[in-house]
């Protein structure tokens, strides 16, 4: 068995390691280092690679690897699980989505992969955990939320072969509907479409919303769902829950305001919409009306903005496109 060492944790079959990688300098020089926990089986098999807080502020994904790992017997698995539950760990110190120490780059870690020695900040982190991901990962899970609690979706790198098949798999395996198969071009510099390019089968969940806008029910089944992936890969000799068919989307769109004001959303998390459906109301500051925001586009509400008060231009929902139920596996 190739031995995987990340940072100070070294793997041991049949052992739990944490440990701490080195992803950059802080301002003072001292290491910025991100917690690393290895958990390995007594056999060789696939590598399931997680992470989350790639923004820093959206800690549900961080509660669900932790979650997932308190109820891992190492002694079960047939293979490894590495997980970084804090990548942009800088930023979740201050509660907020980009690093504080980022300085004229636009610093998005989601936007940073593959990452990039010779760049800014968080393309350097990027390029530090993108150097043991590559090499070691066989399946990737990404978490991220979007605003409220309601939000449960995924999406998968849809590049062509193994990686879309396999990546779809572990999507109807966590059994968040709608999802994403990604066309390739899109979401570039993320870590699933990265690691997709690579040949790596890649899921992002977004689940919950930012800060502590989730519920403890979305972090129990979410761990419970993460451990459906892990069966499905093959990690796990338990039998595969079937959650049923996905419902793919072919892309997204986003509906900006074109006013500011006190915001009441209209829509929730998962429901489908049509183009001019009611998305939400502004009122100014005197509680008049100002307007009603209409929908750019049909499809299923993916994410929303509850508000209160928002800035005209900012983004009030997000829309699955062309929404449908697969017949077989993947079409
Ligand atoms: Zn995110």
């Amino acid at each position: 068995m190739a031995t995987i060492e990340i940072g100070t944790a070294r793997a041991r079959p049949s052992a739990r390691v944490d440990g701490m990688l080195k992803v950059a300098d802080l301002p003072d020089g001292q290491p910025m280092q991100i917690p690393v926990t290895i958990v390995q089986g007594p056999a060789d098999g696939p590598v399931l690679w997680l992470h989350g807080c790639v923004h820093g502020n959206e800690f549900c994904g961080a509660y669900i690897i932790q979650t997932f790992l308190r109820d891992l017997d190492p002694a079960a698995l047939r293979g490894t699980v590495v997980a970084l539950p804090f990548l942009n760990l800088t930023a979740s110190q201050r509660n907020q989505r980009m690093s504080p120490f980022e300085g004229y780059n636009v610093g998005d870690m989601n936007r940073c992969f593959p990452g990039k020695e010779d760049g800014g900040l968080t393309d350097q982190m990027g390029h530090a955990v993108w150097t043991h991901l590559k090499r070691h990962a066989t399946h990737l899970v990404d978490f991220h939320t979007a605003l409220t609690p309601d939000t449960h979706w995924s999406l998968v790198a849809g590049h062509e072969g193994k990686v879309r098949t396999e990546g779809l798999a572990m999507a109807r395996a966590f059994g968040y509907s709608p999802c994403l198969p990604t066309p390739p071009g899109t979401l570039n510099g993320s870590a699933m479409m990265a690691a997709g390019a690579a040949g790596i089968p890649s899921l992002i969940i977004e689940a919950g919303g930012i800060g502590s806008a989730f519920s403890p029910e979305t972090v129990k089944e979410g761990a419970e769902r993460l451990r459906n992936v892990a069966r499905r890969i093959g990690l796990l000799g338990e039998k595969v829950v079937d959650h049923g068919k996905l419902t793919l989307v072919s892309n997204f769109a986003w509906c900006k305001a074109a006013h500011g004001g006190l915001f009441k959303p209209a829509v929730r998390c998962g429901q489908p919409i049509k183009k001019g459906g009611l998305v939400g109301t502004f009122f100014n500051t005197h509680g008049e009306k100002v307007a009603d925001e209409r929908a750019p586009a049909t499809g299923v509400v993916l994410a929303i903005n509850p508000g209160p008060l928002l800035p005209q231009g900012d983004i009030l929902i997000h829309i699955g496109l062309e929404p449908r139920l697969e017949t077989r596996a993947g079409e």
